[in-house]
């Protein structure tokens, strides 16, 4: 008889990029998952952005130029990561608001 069948994982962990791990069963010894529960905004029921392309970026660069978006024309340069250095959508997340925060208070005392 042949042996046509995956071997079979009952303790297959998880990992997904928000440092969230689980068991499940699989064919993979251990898999990796961008989103899982713990963090899709379905989930959360948090509104966030998944901006793998720089499109967030792009728009609020946008907005400086139309000067609408933001108050000053001085607007600071958000710490653009290269797609090569993968940060989870979280981390992205809480880069932008403490970026637009440290700009907000810049703003307040000038
Ligand atoms: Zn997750």
């Amino acid at each position: 008889m042949k042996h046509v069948h995956a071997d079979w994982h009952d303790d297959t962990a998880v990992t997904c990029s928000c440092g969230n791990t689980f068991v499940i069963g699989s064919t993979s010894a251990d898999l990796q998952v961008d989103i899982c529960n713990k963090c899709h905004p379905f989930f959360t029921g948090e509104q966030r952005f998944v901006d793998r392309q720089g499109r967030v970026d792009k728009f609020l660069k946008k907005m400086a130029a139309a000067g609408t978006g933001t108050k000053s024309k001085k607007t600071k340069k958000i710490d653009t990561t290269p797609a090569e250095d993968p940060q989870s959508y979280q981390e992205i997340l809480r880069n932008q608001q403490i970026a637009l925060r440290s700009a907000a208070k810049s703003q307040k005392a000038a």
